[in-house]
Parts: structure tokens; sequence; C-alpha cells
């Protein structure tokens, strides 16, 4: 099979010049293509489940934007709601009638949330909640999963899945080891680590975060009993749960992934969706816990953006599609069908592979699996993930450009985009292994 060749000359030349404006040629390091090789695409443009490039190459897309791209890229109605909204001007700094709109959309479907408070990114949100998970308790300490992705904030970057992790020794320079001191980890659907953490940290710990369903450490399943456990020793230690759904918020169901499985936590954050392409996060949980946050309370939050118009209205717009009738059903479907191609492509070329979907999120690892949790994910065959990658991008389809991405469908994938994409994956199973 002879790979299609794939001229990226333009995309080249734009992130050599990048390379030596910015730190790595990009806004945010995945994007570097470092993990899997090769150069990165420069976009031109992207509409519904597609992207051209600077070259003008198509690809079907399957980041979406790293998530919020749910309904499509550049959705008409997205992008008209826009127009409208812009012509009285990109923000206001005072309160606007269309954060009501959008917080009573979010405290409607979002199980655990009584009161929302909007910020600009999911790690704003995430900080935030920390700060309101230690106000509200009045403890220190936080329990994180290896693997889980929680923002770039201090506190969060803690080295995942090695020894150090118990340590709270910091993931990156620059990070004082005083304020990881309090991050304390545990394995992913590892119940009992976490009951151990409790039992040597008596009276200490204000809460548990955790992703419900992992996405950046490649798509992880919580198991049975794993979120309701949690659920319940939280309620014992007098601890706080916090559901990061800032990747699962309004992408696993319209009430994410807490209405998914069931079980309610007591905070949660968001992102990506909800901003439907606009920089925008959002925390939120049980009223007398966000009455805390000022100015109603003392715990001090803000931001100059926060909550404006332009955010709020591709937020309520892209709500508002998702909210149509079937809407998930057809994302459940198109991405099962993908999952299921793409179990196929693999064992016909003879590769191992672990494959899941819920709703519009996906992933696979190269291996028999299950995979559990980060170690094993680790434990895949990354050099060869690499290889895919490329080619798959000569192929037209673009995937995340690392094995510790999940993947993510929208409603503007056709049966037929899924087709041609199993059919890449077939080539590129069969040219990598
Ligand atoms: C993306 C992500 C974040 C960070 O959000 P940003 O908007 O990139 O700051 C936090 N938590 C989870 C689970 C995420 O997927």
């Amino acid at each position: 099979m002879t790979a299609p060749s794939l001229n990226t000359t333009r995309s080249q030349e734009l992130f050599h010049a990048a390379q030596a404006l910015m730190p790595g040629g990009v806004s945010s390091p995945v994007r570097a293509f470092k993990s899997v090789g090769g150069q990165p695409i420069v976009f031109d443009r992207v509409k519904g489940p597609y992207a051209w490039d600077v070259d003008d190459n198509k690809y079907i897309d399957y980041i979406g934007s790293w998530g919020p791209a749910i309904c499509g890229h550049a959705h008409p109605e997205v992008i008209g709601a826009l127009q409208e909204t812009i012509e009285k001007g990109t923000s206001f700094g005072a309160p606007c009638s269309l954060e009501n709109t959008l917080a009573e959309m979010v405290i409607d479907a979002v199980p655990s949330v009584e009161m929302v408070r909007f910020v600009n990114s999911g790690t704003e949100a995430c900080m935030a909640v920390l700060r309101l998970m230690r106000a509200y308790t009045g403890r220190d300490k936080v329990i994180k999963f290896e693997g889980c992705y929680h923002g770039h904030a201090d506190m969060f970057l803690v080295k995942a899945g090695s020894g150090v992790a118990t340590l709270g020794l910091p993931d990156s320079p620059g990070v004082p080891r005083s304020t990881t001191a309090n991050t304390l980890t545990a394995p992913y659907n590892d119940l009992e680590a976490v009951k151990q953490l409790f039992a040597e940290n008596p009276e200490a710990i204000a809460g548990v975060i955790l992703e419900p369903i992992v996405g950046n450490a490649g798509f992880i399943q919580p198991e049975p009993g794993f979120l309701e456990g949690l659920r319940e020793l939280t309620k014992e230690h007098g601890a706080l749960l916090v559901f990061d759904e800032v990747m699962t918020g309004f992408r696993i169901s319209y009430g994410g992934a807490q209405a998914h499985f069931g079980v309610t936590p007591d905070l949660t954050t968001m992102g990506k969706v909800i901003g439907g392409g606009l920089p925008v996060g959002a925390y939120g949980g049980r009223r007398e816990i966000m009455e805390m946050v000022a100015p109603a309370g003392p715990m001090y939050q803000a931001g100059t953006l926060s909550g404006n118009p332009l955010a709020m209205t591709a937020g309520i717009k892209t709500l508002e599609l998702l909210k149509q009738p079937g809407s998930y059903e057809k994302l459940t479907a198109t991405t099962e069908k993908l999952v299921a191609g793409i179990k196929e492509a693999a064992t016909a070329a003879g590769l191992p592979i672990s494959a899941g979907s819920v709703s519009a999120m996906f992933g696979f690892f190269l291996c028999e699996g299950p995979v559990r949790n980060f170690e094993e994910a680790k434990a895949t065959d990354a050099a060869r993930f690499g290889k895919l990658h490329r080619a798959m991008l000569e192929r037209g389809v673009y995937l995340a450009p690392s094995a510790f991405e999940a993947g993510f469908t929208s409603l503007a994938h056709s049966d037929t985009d899924i087709e041609s994409t199993i059919q890449a994956f077939r080539e590129s199973f069969a040219a990598v292994a």
C-alpha cells in the first residue's frame, strides 16, 4: 500500500516562522505534534465536521477544537447568533441578560448545579473550585487522580503515575513544592487507595476532584462502583466530591457524566461545550456552597471578561441545538459506528486494540486492554500511535496528536464521514502493523 502524499509546504513555512515568535511555535503544547512526531498542520478554516489547512488539504476532524464543536464547527445558527450579538458590542464588564439565560440552562440541565459562576476557561474553573473546596471545608488537602487533567494551575500540576506522585512533587519547574504539598494522588479506579489517603489524613481532606470519564490520559471509563464509592467516602469524611466536567459536560449527556451515571457531586466544573467555541468556563454546585463566592460570600474570584455577551451567546445557542430531541441518540450512534469500525480495522490488521465510547467521546489504545488507569495507558505502544496518526493525516483524518487524548464526534459527522474514516483506519492500521 502506498501512502497518499500530503503537501504541507505552507504549514511548514508558517510553523517554522511561528517557532521564532512563540515558544514551540504554538499557543498550547499538544498542538505541536511533539508526541506523534512530524510538524503540526496549520488550519485555515473549519466547517461542520471538516477542517482545511493552509495548503487547502481537507480533513475529517475528530478533535472539534478539543471539545467545543459538538454541533459541528461554525454551525450557521451559532454564527448567526454571534453576528447579531456582536452588533451590541463585545464585552460589557457589567451584568448582561444573556448570563441569566445560560445560567438557567446550566442549572436546569446539570443535577449538581443550583448556582453557577462563569469564568473564561476550564483552568480558571478548576482553580476557583479548588479555592471554594478549601474555603467551604476549612481544610487544605485535595485528592486528584493520576492522569486526570484539571487545567494548568500550580496545585494540579503533580506528576502523574510515578512514586513521586504520592509525595506531591511538582510536575513542572516553577511550581513550588509547597504549592503541591497538599495535592494527594491516587490511581484512577482505585477506591482502596482513596480510602487509605482518607485514613492517613484525618479531617484534613477538603475533597476529591476527578474527571468522571477520563479524556486526558486517553479515554478511560470509571469501573462500576467507583464513582458511587467516591460519593460515599467523601460524605463519610465530610469532604466534597467535585466532578471536573470541562470535557464531559453536555457531551456525555445533556446533564453531563453525572446524569449519565446517576452520581451527583457537590460541585462541578465546566468549559469547552458550554462556550460553543468561545472562551468560557464555569463552576457550580449546591447553593449553600456557591454562596461562599464573592460578592455573596467571602471567597474571592473575579474576571474582567467573564460572562461576556459573545461567549454567552455561543454557549446558549450550542445548548439549544443539543437540547433538541434525538441529539444524543445521534451522537451515540455515530460514535459507536466509528468505534466498531476502528476495532474491526485493527483486528483485520492483526493489531491489539482496546476501544470504547460513551455518547460523543471515544478513544482507543493499541493494546489488548481493558485500560483502567494512567499506568496502563502509558504502557501502550506510543511509537506505533505516532505512525498511525501520520498515516491517518495522509488519508484526510485529523485525530488528536497524542495517544493520551480522547476523540470527539459531533452532530455534523455523517455516515459517509464515518465510513471514509473507517476506510482510512483500515489502510492506516495495515500500514503500521
Ligand atoms: C480541557 C480541560 C481542562 C482545562 O480547560 P482549559 O479551557 O483548557 O483551561 C480542565 N479539565 C478538563 C477535564 C479538561 O478536559
